[in-house]
């Protein structure tokens, strides 16, 4: 065995069983005679998939029967576009939280399409919280919020209560690391690459009567309407990837789901933010009460110790917790995949470091 602890951001660790599984069904595929990679997206054991993922994905989730599932393509970022195009249709106007850099272009790229009404931003302090919203604007024809801000380690510690106007989430960091009452949203996305499975997959739940016309010269690709209407499968799904998210939603079953999940998270960052709390040498960047159970986000202070410190940690096997450019310092994020044995580790060097640099 030489796998690393792997720290990445996105794409990021996966379990260990299900690259085994992936391993063994590599070649041949429940006796298909032929990997997942060369079925047609239109054969009975290909739909087989596709439908047992989205089965155990409402399983996990507890999704409505009134919500949507699609397996979409394009990333995260494409639904930037795709969310005002298909629901700035009444008034033309949404209101934004920018709680981060995903968040500040979703905003931006929604302006191309209506009138985008920024309510907080949390940049007057680097994105350290989360803004607290209470007040909306009756005409939106939704609230767009990041539910977890990846590249600043913070998350939405509450439902923003916009009423009657439909909540759109951008959870591409943080679905399925705990349970989420998927009835407060309208939409939810997420990219798989965080918490789910490879690159290359994007999920969208969203409530049926928000699935209309979109804007004129909107791509059909782009369409939820034509997209729930066949099955994400209007053209070429990304077939592999939704295998492998579908063996992530089973092995995040086999475990117990997303409670026992929340706990395994919650002993995780705990002990992570414990330690930051008490260092003498490293501080974590983000308010206590929005703190991120999957991105923690820590520095030195010293921007040539924190190279050092990343540089050794690499040779140790903890890699990828280079902090992103615009927060500077450490990033460690600890998605679901990351064993409570490798923040053990992370914790048990970092000790090591401060006695040996302070
Ligand atoms: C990674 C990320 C994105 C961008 O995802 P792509 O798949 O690269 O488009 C958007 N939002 C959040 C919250 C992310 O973590």
């Amino acid at each position: 065995m030489n796998r690393i602890y792997n720290f990445s951001a996105g794409p990021s660790m996966l379990p260990l069983s299900v690259l085994e599984r992936a391993a063994a069904e590599m070649t041949n595929y429940n006796g298909s005679g032929m990997s997942v990679m060369e079925m047609s997206h239109r054969s009975a054991v290909y739909q087989q998939i596709i439908d047992d993922t989205e089965r155990d994905l409402r399983t996990l989730m507890g999704i409505p029967d009134h919500y949507k599932v699609l397996f979409l393509q394009g990333g995260a970022t494409t639904q930037f576009s795709a969310v005002p195009l298909n629901l700035m249709t009444k008034n033309g106007k949404a209101d934004y939280i920018v709680s981060g850099q995903f968040s500040g272009k979703a905003a931006k790229e929604a302006e191309r399409y209506g009138e985008v009404r920024v309510l907080a931003s949390s940049k007057d302090r680097n994105f350290a919280y989360v803004p607290h919203v209470t007040q909306f604007n009756a005409d939106a024809d939704y609230v767009h919020i990041c539910y977890n801000n990846t590249i600043f380690g913070t998350t939405f510690p509450y439902v923003p209560a916009t009423g009657n106007i439909p909540l759109v989430a951008d959870m591409s960091s943080g679905i399925l690391s705990k349970p989420v009452n998927v009835s407060d949203y309208a939409l939810i996305y997420a990219g798989a690459q965080k918490n789910m499975g490879p690159s290359g997959l994007t999920v969208v739940i969203i409530r049926e009567d928000l699935i209309g016309e979109p804007q004129p010269g909107c791509p059909i690709l782009l369409q939820y309407k034509v997209q729930a209407e066949n099955g994400s499968m209007y053209n070429t799904p990304p077939c592999y990837a939704i295998y492998i998210a579908g063996l992530v939603y089973q092995w995040l079953l086999s475990i117990g789901g997303l409670s026992e999940m929340q706990k395994i998270n919650e002993k995780k960052a705990g002990m992570l933010y414990d330690y930051l709390d008490n260092s003498k040498l490293f501080r974590a960047t983000a308010d206590k009460e929005c703190r991120s159970l999957m991105n923690v986000c820590f520095v030195t202070g010293d921007e040539a110790l924190d190279k050092k410190f990343c540089a050794e940690a690499t040779a140790a096997g903890l890699s990828n917790l280079k902090g992103h450019r615009s927060v500077g310092g450490m990033r460690a994020s600890i998605y679901n995949a990351m064993p409570v044995e490798g923040v053990e580790a992370l914790i048990s060097f970092m000790q090591k470091f401060e006695k040996e640099n302070t």
